[in-house]
């Protein structure tokens, strides 16, 4: 059995890409855990800018759903963080870094899943910071004298991004696929996670949009693999 582990930004982003993923793993006998990096504390509440709430009610707040969800999904390790919301991009690299390897050695995954480097759908900068940090902390995990006080080395096999297929007339970048996880049934239990964020409900539409338009799956992009040496001969359209 296997221990992954997925690394995102804000309290919600694991239902949106890859809720069914972490429940179907789990299904399987699979260990999983989820790391998010900040508690969401500039997004908006309602779909409002600004209210009778401060950033710190609003990351409370967004806490507790974080919570709610990852227990819908069923997570065996879920850590939240405080980095800043809207802010991950300048975080100093170093702790942020460090934080990401100390899970890795704690949980020692075989494989860890994140955003690409273009930030999913929205290319929103802490999507793209998340996307960094997980990559950087994937391999310096590996090496005992990186972060020497964040526990024993471990290095994990695989590194997947989140992934969609190409859909004309459809402007989003994302990798493409070369993996994809059906998880069909599945899907009523990903909806009653994104439920959970009830201060995100402007993205309902969008949410259910996307589950619609996956058709019952989930895509990932195998983009570094330790698990075997690659480098053949040839040319870059073989
Ligand atoms: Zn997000």
């Amino acid at each position: 059995m296997a221990t992954v582990l997925f690394v995102y930004a804000h309290p919600d982003d694991e239902s949106f890409g890859i809720a069914g993923t972490a429940m179907k793993l789990k299904d399987e006998g699979h260990t999983t855990g989820l790391l998010t990096l900040t508690r969401g504390d500039v997004g908006m509440w309602f779909g409002k800018e600004k209210g009778s709430w401060t950033p710190d009610e609003l990351a409370r707040e967004r806490s507790k759903e974080w919570r709610e969800a990852t227990k819908v999904i069923g997570f065996d390790h879920c850590r939240l963080l405080e980095w800043p919301d809207g802010g991950l991009r300048d975080s100093p690299v170093e702790r942020v870094t460090a934080d990401v390897v100390e899970l890795i050695r704690e949980l020692r995954p075989d494989a860890v899943c994140t955003f690409g480097p273009e930030g999913a759908g929205s290319e929103h900068d802490d999507h793209r910071a998340a996307s960094f940090f997980a990559l950087r902390g994937f391999h310096r995990a590996g090496l005992p004298e990186e972060y020497p006080d964040r526990g024993p080395a471990h290095q994990p096999k695989r590194l997947f991004f989140n992934a969609s297929p190409f859909v004309a007339d459809f402007p989003v970048v994302a990798m493409t696929p070369t993996h994809t996880i059906d998880i069909k049934k599945y899907e009523e239990r990903k909806k009653q996670a994104f439920e959970c964020h009830k201060t995100q409900f402007k993205d309902r539409d969008r949410f259910n949009q996307m589950l619609e338009r996956r058709g019952g799956k989930e895509f990932f992009h195998l983009a570094v693999d330790r698990s075997r040496a690659i480098g053949r001969a040839g040319d870059l359209f073989q």
